[in-house]
């Protein structure tokens, strides 16, 4: 009853905003409709002089129009990437604080970065979004506290070594993993659904998980997820390298940079 009276809020917001959308397009089509039937008759009954002011008043309801459909389409349209070189240790080490703040006293956190790990091809502000997002995910997971690992790592992809339909390559992968209540099967099938949660109303969007797939996707990389219903998640954003950045001093770099808190 409690998930259908969340669908049903959800639509009920949707209805809102397009009945909203459609009610003012549909103010400024009566406007060009209605000019254009007066432009007719002037037209039909030989009063030129007239339909000027009537063509000015079609042009600015059109352009009206125009301009909330561009609004709508900013408003879907994924934010274009920007991408460039990111060095994603640098990204966690200036997130620390915040991520410690996040968690609160009861979660350990620990970080394990690779040192001398690749520079990768990324949307800075989206992928630190992405982290915040993935940590409060795993916060959520762990209200009796726990222990939150935060881990990056250089990996070769081969033909013989594959990752979902990353093509063969270099990535960094960035790996956060929680000992928390896990999903179950069921949330493990959904969870990457847009508007899909089972957080309480006002907690969750539902758009954590589906948002960072679609920034993956976009961007080259790849999201994986393994979970086990109260043993804890795990979550890789493999990420691909920056082009040429990679000198054969820096590859096959085994030794690790370690700081718990
Ligand atoms: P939200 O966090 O707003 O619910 P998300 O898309 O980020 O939206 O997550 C969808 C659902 O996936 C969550 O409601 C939760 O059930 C599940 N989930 C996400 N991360 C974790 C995690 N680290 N541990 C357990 N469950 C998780």
């Amino acid at each position: 009853a409690q998930e259908a009276l969340r669908q049903s809020q959800k639509m009920e917001a949707v209805g809102q905003l397009t009945g909203g959308i459609a009610h003012d397009f549909n103010n400024m089509l009566t406007g060009i409709i209605g000019s254009l039937d007066l432009i007719q008759h002037y037209i039909r009954t030989g009063r030129h002089d007239n339909t000027q002011r009537f063509i000015e008043a079609a042009i600015i309801s059109a352009n009206r129009a125009a301009a909330l459909t561009h609004r709508l389409l900013a408003f879907s349209r994924r934010q274009p990437l920007d991408l460039r070189r990111v060095n994603l240790n640098q990204l966690i080490e200036s997130m620390h604080e915040l991520l410690v703040r996040t968690l609160g006293a009861h979660i350990r956190i620990v970080i394990e970065l690779q040192s001398k790990a690749w520079a990768v091809n990324s949307d800075e502000n989206q992928l630190e979004s992405a982290l915040l997002n993935l940590v409060i995910n795993a916060r959520d997971a762990m209200p009796e506290g726990g222990t939150l690992h935060i881990a990056t790592r250089n990996v070769e992809l081969t033909c013989n070594r594959q990752v979902g339909e990353l093509p063969p390559g270099n990535y960094v992968v960035l790996s956060i993993s929680d000992t928390g209540c896990g999903m179950s099967s069921k949330v493990l099938a959904s969870a990457f659904e847009p508007f899909f949660t089972t957080k309480p109303i006002g907690q969750g969007t539902g758009l954590g998980l589906s948002m960072i797939y679609g920034f993956m996707r976009q961007s080259g990389g790849h999201v994986q997820l393994e979970s086990k219903s109260g043993v804890g998640t795990e979550i890789s954003l493999y990420l691909p390298v920056h082009e040429g950045n990679i000198s054969p001093e820096q590859s096959n770099e085994p030794i690790r940079t370690s700081i718990q808190v």
